[in-house]
């Protein structure tokens, strides 16, 4: 937490160039809309340090370096927040707000938690390497982890003596008020001492996007190391967490936030695990943008987090974190379950990829079994989001009778609903719609065989020179939308290569498998409300009077009947030769 408002920073921020700001140190060169500069955090002879104004931060390709104004000259002048600020305010004409009593209050005893979580993670790793509990970093070891990797996660152990943290902490002047805030310690329930919160556990350290400890997570030793439990049939949790504390929110932090975050923006995946050691083994094997949520499954503000720790350089980039699932029926729930929290809130650039487990197998067990190329080949054939929703919607589902067709139509339109983004909406609806049309097309109703996997499918486009036989199936099916039933199979699977009329044929075929027995005009006015122009269908009924006059004559059904067969063939056949 800063004293300073972020109003205030923002305000700051826009009145000085940040191009500007960095020159004044360095070299910097114009390269387009951006600046380029050879990166002082890192040696290079060809610079890779870029200056965006426009949205204020520079990064740096070779080392990853990246920030605002004041991260530039925090970094540049090793110079502290504060000291940062009043220098920039200064350039800017700006007075720095001086904080109020209250708010300087807030930002000390923040400090302080700080410091005492710090210093309780200091002490747990301290307890790692006590001789006496060398039976616990065997253990650690055991699971292929090297001592860079224990070191790096600030690995630690939480002794059974349940006074030993409150010890510690307290001859450091630190209060039991403070610590039972900070979920180190426990009141306890018999007017005893406050007691140790985590006991006899492995710790994990969880910071934040600086890398200040906000909160631990405790795993559970392994029977042959635990001393025999007086009460034999306590079963202890596997993992437990520090509760909400002031420091620590649960639904809004990621475990490996500030590491993930910093392999992101040099370039590396994000990828959702489930627990602390997967993450831990991820990272190990190379995969250093891995985060697992808390505890939970993961929150909209988790989803929102992890967008944010992706960087945007490219418009067309999509910031896709990779989710992995276990294999089994609840790693699909799951990932059924994250689907349905991201669709609420996706918008234009911002997405997911869904990786799934081979059965029983967790990023831990797979990377010390079977190594790095397994768990890449994974993330390899991670599905995007849509593929996702199609899968859910038709995995081990038979499609056999109309009804059941119907129904998955009907259930495209009410799976997209809960995305808020029109537009993005529209789009999914459209791409679900086309993979329906494609995956019935020539399947006879009755002859249709169960798939299991989610095939690929493409549309096969007309060759574009001929539309004729498109238009006049259109127009017949918009003037006789009885003909559908009769014809389903055939209608499913043509399409065309001119755009707006395909998107005609879309808009009709949908309207047609929803809604049973509809007649000419109710058609035209659902058509109308998807937004189709009138003049369209007019020109295809001009069309019609050309080239299939039987069409608007009286008794004329069998001929209606036998055109559309003979129209569909070339019109499907068009497509297979195209
Ligand atoms: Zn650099």
């Amino acid at each position: 937490m800063s004293v300073i408002s972020k109003g205030f920073l923002d305000e700051l921020r826009s009145r000085l160039r940040l191009s500007d700001i960095i020159g004044g140190r360095i070299a910097v060169t114009r390269a387009g809309r951006e600046f380029k500069a050879c990166c002082p955090f890192h040696g290079e002879k060809t610079p890779s340090f870029t200056i965006n104004d426009e949205k204020e931060f520079y990064h740096c390709f070779g080392c990853g370096a990246h920030g605002d104004h004041i991260g530039f000259l925090m970094q540049h002048d090793s110079a502290p927040f504060m000291e940062v600020v009043e220098t920039l305010a200064a350039q800017a004409g700006m007075d720095v707000p001086k904080p109020t009593a209250q708010e300087r209050e807030k930002f000390d005893r923040q400090d302080q938690y700080f410091k005492i979580m710090d210093t309780a993670a200091k002490f747990f790793t301290a307890q790692l390497f006590e001789p006496k509990n060398k039976d616990v970093l065997d253990y650690l070891k055991g699971r292929d982890l090297t001592d860079e990797t224990i070191a790096a996660f600030r690995l630690g152990y939480a002794p059974d003596d349940g006074q030993a943290i409150r010890k510690i902490l307290k001859s450091k002047g630190y209060n039991d008020h403070d610590l039972v805030e900070l979920c180190l310690t426990k009141r306890s329930t018999r007017g005893t001492e406050d007691y140790g919160f985590f006991r006899d556990r492995v710790m994990f350290p969880v910071t934040d996007k600086k890398g200040r400890v906000i909160a631990f997570g405790g795993r559970v030793l392994p029977d042959h190391i635990r001393p025999p439990q007086a009460n034999s049939s306590y079963t202890p949790a596997k993992y437990m967490n520090s509760s909400e504390t002031p420091l620590f929110h649960k639904g809004r932090t990621v475990y490996n936030m500030s590491n993930a975050r910093q392999a992101s923006l040099n370039g590396e995946k994000i990828v959702v695990a489930e627990g602390y050691a997967d993450v831990i083994a991820l990272a190990q094997a190379g995969f250093n943008g891995s985060v697992a949520p808390l505890g939970t499954a993961l929150t909209e503000n988790q989803i929102e987090l992890l967008w944010n720790m992706i960087p945007s350089r490219e418009v067309d980039e999509i910031k896709e974190p990779y989710l992995c699932f276990d294999g089994d029926n609840a790693g699909q729930r799951a990932a059924i379950r994250a689907m349905e929290r991201i669709l609420p809130i996706l918008r234009p650039g911002v997405s997911a990829r869904f990786a799934f487990m081979p059965d029983g197998q967790d990023p831990d067990d797979l990377i010390r079994g079977q190594g790095v190329t397994a768990m890449q080949s994974v993330l390899d054939k991670a599905i995007p989001l849509h593929d996702m929703i199609w899968r859910n919607l038709t995995h081990g589902k038979d499609f056999t009778r109309p009804e059941s067709r119907a129904a998955l139509s009907h259930a495209i339109e009410s799976v997209t609903l809960p995305i808020a983004d029109r537009t993005i909406q529209n789009a999914y609806r459209q791409m679900l719609k086309d993979k329906f049309y494609a995956h019935f097309r020539g399947q006879k109703s009755n002859g249709y065989k169960k798939r299991n996997d989610s095939p690929k499918v493409q549309l096969i486009r007309p060759s574009a020179g001929n539309e004729l036989p498109a238009r006049l199936i259109l127009g017949m099916l918009i003037q006789s939308p009885n003909l559908f039933e009769s014809h389903e199979d055939g209608l499913m699977g043509f399409s065309c290569a001119n755009q707006s009329l395909d998107l005609l044929r879309q808009h009709v075929i949908s309207i047609l498998v929803d809604k049973q027995g509809i007649t000419h005009d109710e058609l035209k006015s659902a058509l109308h409300e998807e937004g189709i122009n009138g003049d369209m269908i007019a020109s295809l009924q001009r069309d019609m009077r050309i080239h299939a006059p039987y069409v608007f004559q009286e008794d004329a059904q069998s001929a209606v009947n036998e055109g559309l067969q003979e129209l569909l063939r070339r019109a499907c056949g068009d497509a297979r030769r195209a």
